[in-house]
């Protein structure tokens, strides 16, 4: 066996054993591209192996995806097929562990009419809700990992011809996830143990809210929930079974209250939405809405993210990564914001998470809308992290504690 299969075999080992701790008799929904399929197989393979009850493989190809989008009229994206509805819904109430592979060409869908798109999404949210509701409840395991492909590949090492690209992908992808290490899976328990150490110290101090500042001009001051939690590296259901919802994660996160931003924010990486890219933006937030967009490529698409309902408009995510994260110094731009997001501090507008809020999974989502929780059918990330990036945390009674200095922790 060459190295790269070997450890291609030991990369899904640990997705099915860490990532989705896959139990003995439980059903297993994986979601890929059929430029992944070699690897689908494998990680098939794996979940038989840990005790599958059964496998079910969801592809798409995102040549035919795009061919839908250019010929489908609007009016078809405003519904959702049933039966794929049915798929994730059922899943779901059968307690099933969702696996997506992450592979897409960045540009995928560049050109494509935006409103198709937000469509889309707004009616996939809707007619998956009961879906959602188990993952805000924490009743869902999930997990979500890259796998290489030729139209991704490309595009990160574009200089390369595709076959080398891919390989150089795949390492890139596996250095990430710790697959080097002599035990992956015991390696990312360490890596859980080592968040848990500083999401306590984070909400042992009870900030206010956090102040960012750099030399792009970023001046912005994020309100936080006083009853908001820190998560990171892993999570866990209501019953109890620990699992990675992201692998690889660097990122140490909160819901900041809907109603409480103000100022502007930098972007740091191009953010690659549905297949389009944007460049070089900037957001101003006032009362925690966003209230001016400009980007230097991209105006359309960014203007469409913050259209998709009342939400999209407001904050569901801050996220701090230090500048010295293996994923920023290993250099590469993955252009995938399961990568890049964890490569820099970064918000999101849309959607908040009910287990960053003490009580939150028992709570309806009007519940936590009130509570200051965002509520949306999106949820969009955007890196806002640089190595000059300084963040003070700031205390009910106002005094402050500076947390980034330089683009890192100063802690
Ligand atoms: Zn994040």
């Amino acid at each position: 066996m060459d190295d790269l299969t070997n450890k291609l075999q030991k990369y899904a080992q640990l997705i099915i054993r860490s990532g989705c701790n896959l139990q003995p008799g439980q059903e297993l929904l994986l979601s890929a591209s059929t430029d992944t399929c070699e690897f689908a197989r494998i990680v098939t393979a794996e979940a038989y192996k840990q005790g599958a009850r059964r496998v079910t493989v969801r592809f798409a190809d995102e040549k035919i995806t795009r061919l839908h989008y250019e010929n489908c009229a609007l009016e078809v994206f405003e519904s959702f097929p049933q039966w794929q509805a049915l798929l994730n819904n059922s899943m779901a109430a059968e307690g099933a562990a969702v696996l997506m592979l992450l592979s897409e060409d960045p540009l995928a869908l560049v050109g494509i009419d935006q409103k198709k798109l937000v469509a889309q999404s707004r009616a996939s949210y809707e007619a998956c809700k009961p879906y959602h509701d188990t993952i805000s409840e924490g009743k869902l395991v999930w997990c979500i990992v890259g796998a290489a492909a030729p139209g991704w590949a490309s595009h990160v090492y574009p200089d390369l011809p595709v076959d080398v690209a891919v390989e150089k992908l795949w390492q890139a992808i596996l250095a990430t996830v710790r697959v080097d290490a002599e035990d992956p899976v015991a390696a990312w328990e360490e890596h859980r143990s080592s968040f848990n150490e500083r999401k306590a110290w984070l909400n042992a101090q009870g900030f206010d809210r956090l102040h960012y500042k750099n030399s792009l001009g970023t001046d912005l001051v994020v309100g936080l929930n006083d009853k908001g939690l820190w998560q990171g590296g892993g999570d866990v259901t209501v019953t109890g079974t620990e699992f990675f919802p992201n692998m690889p994660t660097e990122e140490i996160f909160t819901t900041p209250n809907r109603l409480r931003a103000d100022g502007v924010v930098y972007s740091s990486m191009p953010l690659i939405h549905y297949g389009s890219p944007v460049e070089d933006f900037s957001i101003t937030f006032k009362d925690g809405k966003v209230t001016r967009c400009t980007a230097r490529v991209g105006q359309d698409v960014l203007e469409a993210i913050f259209s998709v309902d009342e939400g999209a408009g407001r904050l569901g995510e801050c996220a701090l990564v230090p500048w010295s994260s293996p994923i920023q110094q290993s250099g590469v731009l993955f252009y995938n914001t399961l990568y890049d997001e964890n490569a820099s501090c970064h918000l999101a507008v849309g959607k908040g998470f009910s287990d960053c809020f003490e009580g939150g999974q028992q709570m309806s989502e009007d519940e936590l809308l009130a509570a200051g929780v965002n509520k949306s059918a999106t949820h969009v990330d955007f890196m806002i992290g640089t190595a000059d990036l300084s963040i003070d945390g700031i205390k009910p009674d106002g005094s402050v504690l500076p947390l980034f200095e330089q683009g890192n922790w100063v802690f």
